[in-house]
């Protein structure tokens, strides 16, 4: 049957790349449909429950900032948080939280169910309604068509999926769930390039097998970080510990004497996997003269019992699983609750799609998350943010938009993947960005909520919570400035202690850069600073980092200003120093008449081009 109402949008997957992209639709005015294989599994995670981390959380600040659900819902289900990298500079500053994924899960589903313009299907999509070459509709497993303008695809690891567990295996979308082999079958039949990738998740342990008293203990932070522009801490549940356990010898000579029945090394399984998640057969193998991994033990919940051992992802046989689990010290006893297993899954070729996730071949078509080879729930979900959105622009008739690598990690990942493409799963890390001292996850709304609002994806609510914040650093700011100590004035004094008399008049901006002292100490001179911890941070980065920040934001202006310079055709780039070789390579093969053009040569980054740039002033 035809379903009788049209949709504008309709969304495949209720993962976190479809829940952001069903949101993001929704909220931009679009009558949206988020059809998905089961009501009750909407926001899973699929493997590790935690939200965030180094580049994640980038991601995820701007996904919030972007008006997007994930950072709320960890604020709501998140029970230890920890900012990472605290004694770094602020660029690689993150934050990450352990989260209950029960109550995650509960978040994600109140929101989606409380947003106007959306509506939720339960039931597998088997097919696109393609006409020529324009997506109009799905048609599900119980044979109803949703027709719509736009079809948004963040089908996950379903797609062919393929569980191993030792020498086993079936097919199955994550352990409990069916595979959408109907629809993998479909899309193999289209233009679009597909190749296969491999992931993996470890045993899930019970806790009252476990010795905590021969673990360390991790406690979150103390004050506890908070995920959400819009968060506070009073959403946040009881707050527990993890804990560290450690592989040893007889750990590693288990897993070495049964690599033989691991699909992985057995050729049963050829596809990659992820880099910085590998299994614990991975990591025996690849480091194999280190003695001990460390495994942290972290709680799925506070109604629960079930543990997550992160970093002993494996797919080895479960009798094996069992006793590699029981060699760590304080888990001798442990039951495991379900088997680790690794899973195969098709991916698309992210080089076939454009800037906005719409593929090229299929109008219409717009495919988000892991499907774009990439891996981790904050990767997706930002995928979807910007899918959804896109979908619903080309609905209403606007022009797809996407953040440049200068303004924002979401700009960075869709920038690297389309022009890149992926042989690996794609995660993200502060080094891809080129920009990081710009793309602060501290400042993640001041560079994105306007053009949220502007897009119609921030709500009155967010806006007049951005609004506020806004105003009051730009008014600290011009206090600042305005306000000066003047040589052997009590504030002078004050000062004395740590940065000797002062010579001269200062403005306490200047004095603010100076890097013996820190906001709380300006602040503590004078009546009127503002008390929002988030207020003082941002007027404490900004002041110390002004120059860097400001030297960045010059290049970034030169390279736009000298994109149509000419690039001379006897140019000889085994002479222009810095370059990789494969950029170089690159370049001499491609032969780009412009630095626009070199820099839109895939894998030739802005670091490149700016290269190149200094090269031909030096020329001249
Ligand atoms: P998913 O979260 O997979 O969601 C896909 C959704 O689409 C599901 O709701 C599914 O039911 C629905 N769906 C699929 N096909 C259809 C259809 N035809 N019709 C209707 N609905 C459909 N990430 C890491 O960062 N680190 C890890 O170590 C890690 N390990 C993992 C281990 C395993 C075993 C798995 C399965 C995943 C792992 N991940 C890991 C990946 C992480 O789970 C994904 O990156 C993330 O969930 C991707 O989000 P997504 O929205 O793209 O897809």
């Amino acid at each position: 049957m035809i379903y009788p109402d049209r949709f504008d949008v309709i969304v495949i997957g209720g993962g976190h790349a479809g829940t952001e992209a069903a949101l993001a639709a929704a909220r931009s005015g679009c009558r949206t449909l988020l059809l998905t294989h089961n009501i009750e599994t909407l926001g899973q995670m699929s493997c590790n429950p935690a939200i965030g981390g180094i580049g994640k959380s980038h991601l995820v600040k701007e996904i919030d900032a972007l008006g997007g659900a994930m950072a709320l819902a960890t604020d709501h289900g998140g029970i230890q948080f920890r900012t990472l990298n605290s004694r770094k500079g602020p660029a690689v500053r993150a934050t990450r939280a352990q989260a209950d994924r029960v109550r995650y899960k509960a978040s994600i589903r109140h929101m989606l169910e409380n947003q106007p313009n959306l509506s939720i299907f339960s039931q597998a999509a088997d097919d696109l309604i393609v006409e020529g070459d324009t997506a109009r509709g799905v048609l599900t497993r119980g044979g109803v068509r949703f027709m719509a303008d736009a079809v948004v695809l963040c089908t996950g690891t379903f797609l062919g999926g393929v569980i191993h567990i030792g020498m086993e295996h079936h097919s199955g979308g994550r352990c409990g769930d069916p595979a959408a082999n109907a629809l993998a079958e479909r899309l193999r039949e289209q233009p679009l390039r597909v190749a296969r990738l491999k992931t993996g998740t470890p045993p899930r342990l019970d806790a009252r097998t476990v010795d905590f008293s021969k673990l360390g203990e991790q406690p979150g932070d103390t004050p506890r970080p908070v995920m959400s522009w819009m968060g506070h801490r009073d959403m946040h549940p009881e707050q527990v510990s993890c804990f560290i356990a450690h592989t040893n010898e007889r750990t590693h000579d288990i897993i070495r004497a049964n690599l033989d029945r691991s699909p992985m090394y057995s050729g049963v399984i050829d596809s990659t996997g992820p880099r910085y998640c590998p299994s614990i057969e991975d990591k025996i193998h690849r480091f194999a003269d280190k003695q001990s991994h460390q495994v942290f033990i972290e709680p799925e919940g506070l109604d629960t019992h079930e543990l997550y051992p992160n970093g002993i992802s494996t797919s080895l046989p479960f009798d094996t699983q069992l006793e590699l689990v029981r060699s760590i010290e304080g888990l001798e006893n442990a039951h495991i609750t379900r088997p680790g297993y690794a899973i195969e899954y098709d991916f698309f070729d992210p080089r076939d799609l454009k800037h906005s996730l719409e593929t090229k071949v299929i109008h219409n078509l717009w495919f988000a998350g892991q499907i774009n080879g990439t891996t981790g729930y904050e990767e997706a979900a930002a995928q979807g943010l910007l899918a959804g959105l896109n979908a619903a622009r080309r609905v209403k008739g606007l022009e797809a938009w996407w953040p440049r690598r200068d303004e924002a990690y979401i700009g960075v990942m869709v920038d690297d993947l389309i022009r890149m493409g992926t042989q690996e799963p794609y995660r993200m890390f502060t080094s891809r960005a080129e920009y990081r001292l710009l793309l602060r996850e501290d400042n993640a709304d001041l560079r994105l909520t306007a053009l949220g609002r502007d897009m119609g994806l921030v709500d009155d609510d967010r806006w007049r919570a951005f609004e506020i914040r806004r105003d009051a650093i730009e008014a600290e700011q011009a206090r600042l400035d305005q306000i000066r100590v003047q040589p052997g004035s009590a504030a002078a004094a004050r000062l004395a202690e740590r940065i000797g008399p002062l010579s001269r008049e200062q403005r306490l901006s200047d004095l603010l850069r100076r890097p013996e002292l820190g906001y709380d100490d300006i602040a503590a001179l004078c009546e009127g600073a503002p008390q929002d911890p988030l207020v003082r941070e941002q007027v404490q980065i900004q002041a110390k980092y002004r120059g860097y920040i400001d030297r960045q934001s010059e290049e970034i202006e030169k390279l736009r200003r000298h994109e149509a310079t000419r690039l001379p055709a006897d140019i000889d780039y085994s002479r222009i120093d810095g370059l990789s070789n494969e950029i170089r390579q690159k370049l001499e093969t491609a032969r780009p008449e412009t630095l626009a053009e070199a820099g839109r040569i895939p894998g030739v980054t802005p670091a490149a081009v700016s290269m190149l740039l200094i090269h031909l002033k030096k020329r001249d």
